[in-house]
């Protein structure tokens, strides 16, 4: 591909893109394939010779985009968003034609520079304590993860680390193999899956702890969990707490578990993956109450803040307890400016070595929307998962359960497996997409605002869709 045929390319895929977003709306937001579709459409081997790119957009057209699920229609309600917008596409577009790798703050000053200073916009955008922010004279600081559970691991290695050599220094009778087999991790039953998975992959123990009737986590079961272990013979070193959790986007009590985590020196975590972006309306203070004592957080942006997938944003306490932890030294790694609190090397910080300018996307979103746009859009994301509610509470089959942020979840009155056939058939019709949970024990359907630029429109479409299989039901059952 020449230079020309590059440009006549990338506007024939911005033109490709705007037509599919415009018209998301017309596709049913799940496919109709089976597994192994593309195996069928598609040549066993790459071709051997160069092919046009007209040929291969059509090839999109054709076989790719009959097996999407439309994570940008705004009929899509089910997990939580993973929003993209205009300027991130964009910005996407343009880090990948520079082409930078960040590792460390040489091989790209501005990748590594504009991080830091889109990570203290955010944080303070959100409001979160001074001692994560870049600029707080402390040694806080933030990162651009891919994922949650990328940030989460993160941490938890973290903790681990800070632990094994704390009790280096306190026992210094006991092996760190020793150390290292008694350690235990907590996070709630409720916590997303990628907290289970941070303690398999850190070799540790992760408990996951009961929850309240309203899935929160409490501050008293933690102290129980971690006083036990502590009888044990274990060394707790890191709870997770959630602010958000997957299922019903519950709030763990931040302001009851910190002071724990204090007390017996634990590394607190905040997942905040989804609702973290709720931090900027000052009327959700509340739901970060706590978040002082937090060691480390993390938040999507990919989720709730119009960047695209990939984009964690974490920030951590002591940046320093990173650099200690991972830090591996290679001749070809160093360069005269390392170990400067304005140049991070954002490898130590991070999984692997290279890293994507992710920020740039960042700041081109956050420049192109800004605070006042941004508040406005969460809060209308809000007032959508409300006007459901307002809709259903008109129809008396129906049971609201609860809503939090711009997740709703409710049920049809009666036996559970009323809720279950009515979601199979909704989902099996494919023109609104929606998942389960459980709450107290019961299942309930999840409604979330997702996707590209939801409407009133949209949330009349849906619960539409939803009477309507909900009618067609009880017909069936009346039979
Ligand atoms: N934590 C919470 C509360 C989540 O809801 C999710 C995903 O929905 C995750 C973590 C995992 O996020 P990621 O896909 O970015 O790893």
């Amino acid at each position: 591909m020449d230079i020309n045929e590059f440009r006549e390319f990338g506007r024939a895929a911005i033109d490709f893109l705007a037509d599919y977003l415009e018209n998301i709306r017309e596709r049913p937001v799940l496919p109709s394939v089976e597994p192994g579709y593309l195996h069928e459409l598609l040549p066993t081997e790459m071709p051997k010779e160069s092919e046009n790119w007209k040929d291969i957009m059509k090839d999109l057209d054709s076989f790719i985009l009959p097996g999407l699920t439309h994570w940008q229609s705004p009929r899509f309600h089910a997990f939580y968003p993973s929003q993209t917008s205009f300027p991130a596409i964009i910005g996407e577009m343009i880090s990948a034609g520079l082409g930078v790798v960040g590792f460390s703050w040489i091989c790209s000053p501005a990748c590594t520079e504009l991080e830091v200073i889109v990570m203290d916009w955010l944080g303070k955008f959100l409001n979160l304590p001074a001692h994560f922010l870049p600029s707080d004279p402390g040694n806080g600081g933030g990162i651009i993860q891919g994922s949650a559970s990328e940030a989460i691991l993160v941490a938890v290695l973290a903790a681990r680390e800070e632990k094994v050599r704390q009790m280096k220094k306190e026992r210094p009778e006991m092996s760190e193999g020793d150390i290292r087999a008694k350690l235990v991790g907590y996070g709630s039953i409720h916590s997303n899956s990628a907290i289970e998975k941070s303690g398999l992959l850190a070799a540790t123990k992760m408990r996951l702890l009961d929850s309240d009737e309203n899935s929160i986590l409490r501050g008293e079961i933690v102290q129980q969990a971690i006083e036990s272990d502590i009888e044990a013979g274990l060394i707790p070193y890191v709870c997770i707490a959630t602010v958000g959790t997957t299922g019903t986007c519950a709030f763990d009590k931040l302001e009851e578990i910190g002071p724990i985590c204090k007390k017996y020196n634990v590394w607190m975590h905040i997942d905040a993956a989804y609702a973290g972006a709720a931090f900027c309306l000052p009327e959700y203070a509340h739901i970060k109450e706590g978040a002082e004592y937090g060691d480390s957080i993390n938040f999507n942006l990919h989720k709730w803040m119009l960047v695209n997938f990939d984009c964690c944003a974490m920030w951590i306490r002591n940046a320093n307890a990173l650099t200690e932890s991972f830090n591996v030294e290679r001749i070809y790694l160093d360069h005269k400016y390392q170990g400067d609190s304005k140049a991070p090397d954002y490898r130590h910080w991070q999984l692997a070595l290279g890293r994507r300018f992710r920020s740039l996307r960042v700041w081109i979103t956050l420049r192109t929307y800004g605070q006042d746009y941004i508040r406005s859009y969460i809060r209308k994301h809000i007032s959508l998962a409300n006007l459901l509610l307002k809709y259903m509470s008109e129809d008396e089959r129906f049971e609201v359960a609860g809503s939090s942020l711009a997740l709703a979840f409710f049920r049809l009155k009666g036996d559970c497996s009323l809720s279950k056939r009515l979601l199979d058939k909704i989902v099996e019709r494919k023109n609104i997409y929606m998942i389960p949970a459980l709450f107290q024990d019961k299942f309930i359907i999840r409604f979330v605002i997702c996707g590209m630029d939801p409407q009133e429109k949209d949330i009349e479409y849906a619960w539409n869709e939803i009477k309507t299989v909900a009618d067609e039901m009880f017909e069936e059952i009346k039979k």
